[in-house]
């Protein structure tokens, strides 16, 4: 994420970190943790949200909300289903 995404992408903890612990496997745990303590969690679990929805599973990728790519891939077919 960028300064130029959007107001509260500037707040985003990832946004102030190496963005490559959100795409390397052995750093997902630690990118997570991070993500618990962002301060625009919940904006960014809404958008995940709603962008992944109905989204080819091996097109979710890295840590985005606070989650891994497996429990986004079966949030995003759950809602795909409903
Ligand atoms: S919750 Fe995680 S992925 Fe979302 S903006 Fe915050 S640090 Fe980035």
């Amino acid at each position: 994420m960028t300064a130029a995404d959007g107001p509260w992408q500037t707040a985003a903890l990832c946004a102030q970190s190496d963005p490559e612990m959100w795409f390397s496997e052995t750093d997902y745990y630690r990118a997570a943790a991070i993500c618990r303590t962002c301060p625009v969690l919940a904006e960014c679990a809404e958008e995940t949200a709603r962008d992944e929805a109905g989204r080819v599973p091996a097109y979710i990728q890295g840590v985005r909300a606070g989650l891994l790519p497996g429990a986004r891939r079966r949030a995003a077919a759950t809602a795909t289903a409903a």
